[in-house]
C-alpha cells in the first residue's frame, strides 16, 4: 500500500473514532481548552463545575506562518515526555519509506495533521484527537484517556494556575491596577502574547497601561516607584487577553 491509500485508510477509521469520542464526551460544549505540558493533560471546561481532564500525548504542530508540519518528537521545545511513544509510528515510516512518517519536519496543510494524528491514535490505541488553535500553531494532541478530576497529577495542575471567579482556573497572569474593561488605556506587554502559547519556566504574561509605561520609563524601568504606581495585580490568562483585546490602541 502506497502512503496516500494508507493515510486516507487511517483518516477513515479517525472518522468513526472521533465522533464517538467527540459524543461521549461532549467535546463541542466546552468552550474553552487549556493544556500543561508538564503534566501532559488537557483541560476542556467551561467553568469549574464543567470541566473535564484528559491524558494527551503531543503529535505535533503545523505552523500557519511557514506552512509546515513539526513532529513532537522532532521538536526540541516540546516537554511532553510521551512524546517518545510516537517513535514507533516513526519507524514504521523508516521500514516502509513512508517519508512524512520519518521526516521530522517538512512543508505541509492542514489536511497532514488530521492524518497523522489518525496513524497515531491507530498506533497507539488513542481515544480520539483534539487540535487547539493558537496565534500562528495548531497543535495536535492524540487523547490517550480520561483523567480523574481528583488525581494527583490534576492537583499538580490546578496547584499551578489561579482560581478565577469568572473563568474558573487557568494561569497566572500579571496587570497593573488601572486596565480595565471601560475605557482602553493601551496595553504594553513585557513579551508578545497570544492565549494559549507556551510559557517558559521564568516567563509570566505581564502588561501595563500607557501611563505606567510613561513612569517607568521615566525611573528607567521598574523600580520601587514605577512598581508603586502600577499597583500589579495577579489575575488569569482568560481576564488577561480580555483586557489585552480591549485595551489595546491599534
Ligand atoms: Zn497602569
Ligand atoms: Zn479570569
Amino acid at each position: 500500500m502506497n502512503y496516500e491509500e494508507f493515510g486516507k485508510l487511517k483518516c477513515e477509521e479517525l472518522l468513526k473514532v472521533q465522533n464517538i469520542f467527540r459524543e461521549n464526551f461532549k467535546i463541542d460544549s466546552y468552550a474553552n481548552w487549556f493544556y500543561d505540558s508538564e503534566t501532559e493533560l488537557l483541560r476542556l471546561y467551561n467553568d469549574d463545575e464543567d470541566e473535564i481532564f484528559f491524558r494527551y500525548i503531543p503529535v505535533g504542530t503545523f505552523s500557519l506562518k511557514s506552512r509546515t508540519w513539526m513532529w513532537s518528537w522532532f521538536n526540541e521545545s516540546s516537554i511532553e515526555k510521551s512524546k517518545t511513544e510516537l517513535l514507533v509510528v516513526k519507524e514504521f515510516g523508516n521500514e516502509n519509506n513512508y517519508e512524512k512518517l520519518k521526516e521530522g519536519t517538512f512543508a505541509s496543510d492542514e489536511y497532514d495533521g488530521w492524518e497523522l494524528a489518525s496513524i497515531c491514535l491507530d498506533f497507539l490505541n488513542g481515544i480520539g484527537v483534539y487540535k487547539v488553535d493558537t496565534d500562528n500553531l495548531e497543535k495536535y494532541m492524540l487523547i490517550m484517556g480520561i483523567e480523574n478530576h481528583d488525581s494527583p497529577k490534576v492537583r499538580k495542575l490546578k496547584q499551578k494556575v489561579v482560581e478565577c471567579g469568572k473563568h474558573g482556573h487557568s494561569r497566572p497572569a500579571f496587570v497593573c491596577d488601572h486596565l480595565d474593561l471601560e475605557t482602553p488605556k493601551g496595553f504594553e506587554e513585557a513579551f508578545d502574547t497570544y492565549k494559549g502559547m507556551e510559557l517558559e519556566e521564568e516567563d509570566d504574561f505581564q502588561a501595563w497601561c500607557n501611563e505606567c509605561e510613561k513612569i517607568r520609563l521615566e525611573h528607567d524601568g521598574w523600580n520601587e516607584e514605577s512598581e508603586k504606581f502600577a499597583q500589579i495585580q495577579l489575575i488569569c490568562e482568560d481576564c488577561y487577553f480580555e483586557l489585552k483585546e480591549f485595551n489595546q490602541i491599534k
